[in-house]
Order: structure tokens, then C-alpha cells, then sequence
């Protein structure tokens, strides 16, 4: 293979199907392929390969360049659509054909599968090679060399040998005319001047008929591309990530609340590791240490947890004010259970390093201050079972409501005022604070009880307070 030439700056794509939400093993290309445009000075283009018309749908296309745009990572180029360059495409095949590196066949996949089930190789045994069929009498086969072989010169696996006798000779152009994408992927290549084929390794296969092409189309001196084929993305059972088993929509993760900066650092963990074992990367340093040589051939665990671990760090790590402002579309409705008028800013931001500091993904937000801005708290059953079951209970809470009528309204006092309520039923803090939590907020856990207290205000403690204890009352008979 040719080498790039030096000094040129490279050209990489992005080169999705739009059938679908964006894959988090496809925004992991989308990350590699952007790392090395970015770190060599090149261009990162977004091409949709719309050939498959069945299946393709506008709206992956806005989800794929939507999902691109919230990671940070939009096209210098594109996006580009496969459909809309069918005359290149159609050009080639007239080329292919009049050198004769493509011919006619009428065979069906039947008549194929009859004739070839006796075979010691499967596929197809070159039946019409050499009867001169007419184009336009069936498929549009390419003549693979009977001997020989093909190198695809991989950074990542090194030089992979594809024996020609292996490679049947595969269907570039269907009956219908319509070309394969074997064919409309290296067309594009070739028109874009792709320098580097960073993709998936489930498309290593098909990479050597993209190579025989290539060199049809363009000569057997033609400048190839540098190919690097990404380890697959794994489960915890080591399986192969699957739509119906995991969660691998991108678009899936942001409404969840993971932020981006997080989501892109996760991913360029997918396969490729820091030399110096450093986990917390920013895109800067990403640019800086990403090198695609690096990346190993083994499957990578897409860890959740971890992901979650990465994304508490991140949110963690945000300004008070980022970290408002990252949660906003969870403080309003839809995504908020309360009306939007009762949200108060104020309020929340007086809460928000506390649930800053609790959160793992945005989503959990709401549940950590609902009870600011629903009115009441709403107590479930099992909560309540829990207080009927807890004899203490009763007199934390109504020493609870004695003791907060008249204390001083702050985190402090009211610390002191229930370590006093707990010393007198022989209860720790920890402990005694328990039921008046879930009296104050509905839940068992949130953010510091004593702060929620003073920013809900005295009149609103009082009222939940007193009407969990008579309630309590009436539930324990
Ligand atoms: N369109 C192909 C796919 O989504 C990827 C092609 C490529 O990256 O070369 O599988």
C-alpha cells in the first residue's frame, strides 16, 4: 500500500446508516475519527449512507447530526448524503463495466444455493463469469482475481491477508440497478479523498472487496486509505451490545442526563487507554493523548457503572452555576413533576451544590428536590409501613414539631433541635432524623435534611410535620 504522502492533512469520515439511533459503538467512530482529525489538523467529515431506502428514515438523520452537535463533535464537512451522489456512483459503474471488471448475472439466489450447497466453499462459483451476458440481464458482479491476495494495512491489526480465492465474486449492482454499499462506500472514498477508514471491525470483511474496487476504479498505483477497524463494544456478559439487551442509544444517555463531556470521555475509553492510566480526560487532553496506533483489537466492556462513576465526577466537578444550568431541562416540566410555576430559581439554587454533590446523572435531580416544589410531599405505602413499623416514630415527630416551633430557623439550630428530640428517645442523629425526613420530603434519602428544612421554611416543616404525626396516628390505631 501507498503510504500517505507527508504533510498531508488528513481526511476521515464518519460514515453512519441512518437506521437508527446513533449507537454508542458508532459515536465511539464518530470520537476516534474526530480525535485524529483534530490532533493532525484534518477534516472530519459526516457522510449518511442513505443507500439502503428501506430502511433509512429522515429523522435518524437529525438524530445522528443532533446527537453529534450535543457531543461536540460536528462536522467540518457535511453532512454529506450517499443518495444525493448516485451519477458518481452510476459513473463508476460504467467504468467498472467497460474495463470489464464487473459482468453480468441472471443466477438467483436459489438457483446459486442448489447448484453450490455440495461446494467445499461457500458462495458463489462464478457460473455467468464468461457468458457474456448483456448489462442489464441481472446483477452486477465483480471479477475477483482467482489468485493472489489482498492486504488491508490496519493500524490497529496490523496487515490482514484476504486470500482472492476466498472472496467470491460479490454483487456490486443489484437487479433492480441500485448499487451495493460495498460499491457506493468506496466511490465516496475515492471522491472525497478519504486518507484514513476508521470504522467499526465488523466491517473488516468487507474491506478487501472495498480494496479490489478501489484499485479497479482508480488503478493499481491508486493511493489507498489507511484503515484502522475498532474493536466491537461488549456487554458484561462479554456479549456483543445488542438494541433489544442494552441501552446503546446515544440519545438515550443525554435524556437520561449524562453530560456530554462525560459520555466522550467514557467512549474514548472504549478500546483505547491513556498511557498513563489517567480516566478523567478532557477533550484537550483527549487531542493531546489519543492515538489511534494505541487502540488495541480486543472487545471493549461498555461498563454503565462506570460510565455513571465518569458522570458523577464530571457533574461534580461543574461550577455551581454550569451545574444549574446543565440541569435546567429537568427543573421544568415535562421532565419536572411540578407546574412550572411553583419551580422557584432561588430556592433551587440554594440547593444545588447539595444535589451537586448527590447526583451520578442529571435525571436525579427532580427527586432530589420535589418536595420544594410539589406542595406536598407525596409518602408512599412502603414508607409508610416503615413509620408504623418504627414505635419511635411518633414522639421523634411530635418532639420534632414541639421542638421546631420556636427554635432559631437555621441548618444549626435545627441540627441541635433534633439531636435534642433524639436524645430523649435514645436515638442518634443519624437515626432520628429518619422519619421526619420522610415527613419533610417523601423519601428516605435526598440532600442534607437540616438545610432542606431551612430553605422549605418554617410554616411548611411545621404543617408536614404535624400532619405526618396525625396521620401516623390514625394509621397506627
Ligand atoms: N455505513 C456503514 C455502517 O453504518 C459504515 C461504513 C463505513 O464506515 O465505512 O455500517
Amino acid at each position: 500500500m501507498v503510504e500517505q504522502a507527508g504533510g498531508v492533512r488528513p481526511r476521515v469520515r464518519f460514515a453512519p446508516s441512518p437506521t437508527g439511533f446513533l449507537h454508542v459503538g458508532s459515536a465511539r467512530a464518530a470520537l476516534f475519527n474526530w480525535l485524529y482529525a483534530r490532533q493532525n489538523g484534518g477534516t472530519f467529515i459526516l457522510r449518511i449512507e442513505d443507500t439502503d431506502t428501506e430502511r433509512n428514515r429522515e429523522e435518524w438523520v437529525d438524530g445522528i447530526v443532533s446527537s453529534l452537535h450535543w457531543l461536540e463533535m460536528d462536522p467540518d464537512e457535511g453532512p454529506y448524503r450517499q443518495s444525493e451522489r448516485a451519477d458518481r456512483t452510476a459513473a463508476a459503474i460504467d467504468r467498472l463495466w467497460a474495463a470489464g471488471a464487473v459482468y453480468a448475472c441472471d443466477c438467483s439466489r436459489e438457483v446459486i444455493d442448489a447448484r453450490t450447497k455440495e461446494n467445499a466453499t461457500p458462495g458463489y462459483d462464478g457460473n455467468c463469469r464468461d457468458r457474456g451476458l448483456e448489462r442489464g440481464a441481472g446483477a452486477l458482479r465483480f471479477r475477483t482475481p482467482d489468485e493472489g491476495s489482498v492486504v488491508v494495512h490496519d493500524l490497529i491489526r496490523g496487515d490482514v491477508v484476504f486470500q482472492c480465492s476466498s472472496i467470491e465474486d460479490f454483487v456490486v449492482v443489484k437487479s433492480s440497478g441500485a448499487p451495493l454499499f460495498v460499491l457506493a462506500n468506496v466511490v465516496d472514498d475515492i471522491d472525497m479523498a478519504i486518507s484514513h477508514v476508521i470504522r467499526g471491525e465488523d466491517l473488516l470483511p468487507s474491506t478487501p472487496k472495498g480494496l479490489l474496487l478501489w484499485e479497479a476504479l482508480e488503478g493499481p498505483g491508486a493511493q489507498l486509505p489507511v484503515f484502522a477497524h475498532l474493536p466491537l463494544l461488549v456487554n458484561a456478559k462479554r456479549q456483543k451490545l445488542s438494541k433489544r439487551r442494552d441501552t446503546v442509544a446515544v440519545e438515550s444517555y443525554r435524556d437520561e442526563g449524562y453530560l456530554a463531556a462525560a459520555m466522550r470521555n467514557y467512549l474514548a475509553l472504549l478500546g483505547w487507554s491513556d498511557p498513563d492510566g489517567r480516566e478523567i480526560l478532557s477533550a484537550e487532553d483527549l487531542i493531546a493523548r489519543f492515538r489511534l496506533e494505541d487502540v488495541n483489537n480486543s472487545p471493549a466492556f461498555f461498563d454503565v457503572e462506570k460510565l455513571r462513576w465518569m458522570n458523577g465526577e464530571y457533574i461534580r466537578a461543574l461550577s455551581v452555576d454550569d451545574f444549574i444550568a446543565a440541569s435546567a431541562p429537568w427543573t421544568a416540566p415535562p421532565l419536572a413533576p411540578w407546574p412550572a410555576e411553583r419551580f422557584d430559581a432561588d430556592v433551587f439554587r440554594r440547593m444545588a451544590p447539595f444535589v451537586q454533590e448527590r447526583v451520578t446523572v442529571l435525571g436525579e435531580v427532580p427527586a432530589m428536590v420535589d418536595f420544594l416544589f410539589l406542595g406536598e410531599p407525596v409518602i408512599d405505602d412502603a414508607a409508610w409501613a416503615g413509620l408504623v413499623a418504627d414505635e419511635q416514630a411518633l414522639p421523634i415527630l411530635d418532639g420534632a414539631l414541639d421542638a421546631y416551633g420556636d427554635c432559631e430557623w437555621s441548618a444549626d439550630a435545627l441540627k441541635e433541635a433534633t439531636q435534642a428530640v433524639g436524645d430523649k428517645v435514645g436515638r442518634k442523629l443519624g437515626k432520628a432524623q429518619a422519619p421526619i425526613r420522610i415527613a419533610v420530603t417523601g423519601r428516605k434519602v435526598g440532600p442534607p435534611l437540616f438545610e432542606s428544612m431551612e430553605v422549605l421554611g418554617r410554616e411548611a416543616v411545621l404543617g408536614r410535620v404535624g400532619a405526618a404525626a396525625d396521620e401516623l396516628r390514625r394509621r397506627a390505631g
